[in-house]
């Protein structure tokens, strides 16, 4: 049995931690925040006609078998814990102009003949090549890449793909360069695009291979938590106390202590005394632990391109405006949108608030999240990151976050929906909230951005593991639940 040490209680930390627990270890998680979740956050607005209940992260769950395998690892039933709800649409996309929009669903046929039916025979055939093609990079990637850790450039090339493998994930060709290729349709295009979003890129400069993210989607489902996906959390935490992990809030870790080339512990703010450990499990950016818990300048310099943040409204909505669960409004020039949350630091061009962004509104049809007769809306935009440096921008330059909030508001009264007479309030959350939130640094949500090839799990010292969305695989939940599974695998049951 050992001593293991979870630093940060996010999905990734707190799978990890009940996923060793449960086979044997001694684990102790250390979270800085009062709550465990990080990234999957909950807020509650009381008002007189009733509570709202926000997620101020996560809004849909994907590759829910995933979460089926980490409850069963444990010994438990994830339908004792969480109330799965499918969802379809999984997402309704709203192009510029008037045409039809495009509700996603998680049958392959039926969302080929959805888009023959809103763009024409061409649109369905472009898609159902591509999905041809998605599938050969799926099983490649589900069964080489999610599920072993990969911990070099070396390793990567190692892998058994075979060469239609190879063909299909096309390591030099970007999601963009995949869309034009296959796809006629510009909105199948933005389609397309959107994805690079989920790990926080560039679609100009993502993989192609990232065409595997709606692949899964699109294939196994798009669901929702009923109660909201911040019941994930909770069911996690239970399952942690249920085997005995000790969770400690309010315990920020400042250092990780190494020597001999292994770790020792840890080090608590305000604790003078050193918490010894076998194993210590990172759930924190990579580039926190190679900045500030322990300094690694190697690791660290492959950190430096950050993944995308994001900008959040919170909205308490009076009636009822009909949304699906889901929407996403493009805009006219996706590519502005783009140029202007990366901004272009190698040619000095700054980043900036893009002033005609694809919003995503999240609106759940439960009453547990909202009065009856109201709606909670989720409202995220794609923003850069939180800092003064040119790819990223000071939301917390007086003014900026409330002159954004409106210009959003105002976005979606030009795209059909207008509720800034129906607001009861409204809640802001910036990159620089989510960083003070989670210590996601800049409040970039996936850390770096993109790549195949992420920071290791393996860390520098013997015993040091890391885990989470800014590691391998990458981030989103399913990914981090991964993660901590590859991490959990690794350092192998206490008997
Ligand atoms: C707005 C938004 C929308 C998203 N939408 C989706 C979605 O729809 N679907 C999806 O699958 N994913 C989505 N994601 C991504 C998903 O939330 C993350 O990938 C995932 O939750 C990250 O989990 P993690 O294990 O990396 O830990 P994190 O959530 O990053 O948690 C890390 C934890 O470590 C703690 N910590 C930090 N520093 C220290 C320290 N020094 N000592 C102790 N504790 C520390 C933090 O407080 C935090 O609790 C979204 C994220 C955001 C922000």
């Amino acid at each position: 049995m050992a001593r293991i040490v979870v630093v940060g209680a996010g999905v990734g930390g707190l799978a990890t931690a009940a996923r060793l627990a449960a086979t044997g270890h001694q684990v102790t998680v250390f979270e800085a925040a009062d709550t465990v979740g990080g990234k999957l956050g909950r807020y509650v607005h009381d008002t007189p006609a009733g509570s709202f209940h926000f997620d101020t992260g996560p809004s849909l769950l994907t590759l829910p078998e995933v979460f089926h395998d980490l409850f069963e690892a444990t010994g438990a039933k994830l339908d004792e814990y969480l109330d799965l709800a499918p969802l379809d649409p999984i997402v309704r996309h709203v192009f510029p102009g008037d045409g039809p929009a495009l509700d996603s669903c998680a049958d392959p046929a039926e969302f080929a003949t959805r888009i023959g039916a809103a763009f024409g025979d061409r649109a369905a055939a472009d898609w159902q090549r591509l999905w041809r093609r998605a599938t050969r990079v799926w099983n490649a990637s589900s069964r080489d890449i999610l599920r072993r850790t990969v911990d070099s450039p070396r390793d990567l090339a190692s892998l058994a793909w075979r060469v239609g493998d190879l063909a299909a994930i096309a390591p030099g060709r970007t999601l963009r360069g995949l869309g034009r290729r296959y796809l006629s349709d510009p909105r199948l295009r933005m389609l397309l695009d959107r994805y690079a979003t989920y790990t926080g890129a560039d679609p100009r400069r993502a993989p192609a291979a990232l065409v595997a993210v709606p692949y899964a989607e699109l294939t196994f489902g798009g669901w929702y938590l009923r109660g909201g996906l911040g019941t994930l959390a909770d069911a996690l935490l239970t399952r942690c106390l249920d085997l005995g992990v000790v969770v400690q809030t309010g315990a920020a870790v400042t250092r990780i202590d190494a020597a001999g080339g292994r770790v020792h512990g840890v080090r608590l703010a305000g604790v003078a005394a050193p918490v010894p450990a076998d194993v210590v499990v990172a759930n924190v950016d990579a580039l926190t632990v190679y900045r500030d818990l322990l300094p690694h300048p190697r690791r660290l310099a492959g950190l430096t391109d950050r993944s995308l943040a994001g900008f959040v409204l919170l909205l308490g909505v009076s009636g009822n405006t009909g949304l699906a669960h889901h929407n996403v409004f493009f805009p006219r020039d996706y590519d502005a949108e783009f140029d202007a949350v990366f901004g272009d630091p190698g040619r000095g061009v700054r980043a900036r608030p893009a002033a005609d962004p694809t919003v995503f509104v999240t609106v759940a049809d439960d009453p547990m999240v909202r009065p009856a007769g109201h709606e909670a809306w989720f409202v995220l935009v794609n923003a850069a990151r939180q800092g003064t440096a040119t790819g990223a921008v000071d939301w917390r330059r007086p003014g900026l976050a409330d002159a954004y909030a409106d210009r959003i508001l105002d976005v979606l009264a030009q795209r059909g929906v207008d509720v800034r007479d129906r607001l009861l309030f409204r809640e802001v959350r910036t990159p620089a909230d989510l960083d003070a939130a989670t210590g996601a640094p800049g409040g970039s949500i996936y850390g770096t951005a993109g790549g195949l090839l992420r920071p290791a799990n393996r860390g520098p010292a013997h015993g040091l593991w890391l885990v989470g969305g800014s590691s391998h695989p990458g981030g989103g939940l399913p990914m981090v639940t991964l993660s901590a599974q590859i991490v959990a695998d690794e350092i192998g049951p206490a008997w």
